[in-house]
């Protein structure tokens, strides 16, 4: 597999955030370097049903994770083994949920926090953080440059065609403070500014590059149902592709297709919505 794909899942980022928010991002599409497209996600918008779609393809109905109390290895292919079955490399810097979904469950604290296992039919380079204790008053949240900088990492040291991180910072803040505040402000702020030199450093290491939110988060800085606010994240994109109209919403069981499609590896028979880019 000659083509690399990176996906940055910034979680719980409601598409007024992304686009009032990050300048650097909002710059690249001024620029004509980025292309950026509302992205709604499935029900429940809950982060664990939305991760486990975003990796398969299929409905939360389907896929049978129904919210963050409810992880487990799933059953279906995924975007990991589609590119292992393609002949990629493929890594992750992410919750633990990430490793249960997709590799095994249940996460093991010593065993799973780091591992790098060439023959792994899906994750081979995973580095994960669990967020234990993770509550109102005490984040538990990763700096996002280590994070960042740990891709970054795997990237140059393994090679990785797919690499995907998933950091949490951005909604635990909005759980903590909601969205009208000093705080969001700021905290959307330093993620934009941490995030932008890996967006040039990752370009020149040749990787087309997604950068998005599992769902949004409304004004009370919830999210599971039905609204837009709950629901709606922008897309960025980074990449050759030909993408649609600015104005087409994204619909979420349309990543895994897209990815698999861009990085040449085949789309598993589960995965039934069509690619946005071609
Ligand atoms: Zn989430």
């Amino acid at each position: 597999m000659d083509n690399k794909l990176l996906l940055i899942i910034l979680d719980g980022v409601p598409w007024r955030n992304f686009r009032r928010l990050f300048g650097n991002l909002e710059g690249w599409v001024d620029s004509g370097e980025a292309r950026v497209w509302k992205h709604r996600a499935v029900l429940p918008s809950i982060s664990a049903s939305c991760y486990a779609s975003i990796h398969t393809g299929v409905v939360p109905t389907e896929h049978g994770c129904t919210g963050n109390g409810n992880v487990f290895r799933l059953g279906h292919k995924d975007v990991f083994s589609q590119v292992r079955q393609g002949g990629g490399v493929t890594g992750a810097v992410a919750h633990s949920f990430w490793s249960s979904f997709f590799n095994r469950h249940p996460y093991d604290p010593v065993r799973d926090v780091e591992y790098d296992e060439a023959d792994s039919a899906t994750i081979n380079h995973g580095r994960f953080h669990s967020m234990t204790g993770y509550g109102l008053v005490n984040q538990m949240t990763p700096s996002d440059v280590d994070l960042f900088g740990t891709l970054t990492n795997l990237c140059l040291r393994f090679g990785l065609n797919y690499g995907m991180l998933h950091t949490c910072t951005l909604d635990c803040m909005g759980h903590r403070f909601f969205h009208d505040c000093q705080e969001m402000d700021h905290a959307c702020f330093v993620m934009d500014e941490m995030l932008a030199p890996f967006i040039i450093k990752w370009r020149d290491m040749g990787y087309e590059i997604i950068v998005t939110a599992d769902h949004g988060q409304d004004e009370r800085g919830h999210h599971g149902g039905r609204s837009p606010l709950q629901q709606e994240t922008a897309l960025y994109y980074f990449g050759d592709a030909t993408g649609p109209a600015e104005d087409v919403v994204i619909d979420q069981l349309q990543l895994a297709p897209t990815i698999l499609s861009r990085l040449g590896a085949p789309i598993a028979d589960t995965m039934k919505a069509k690619s946005f880019l071609s």
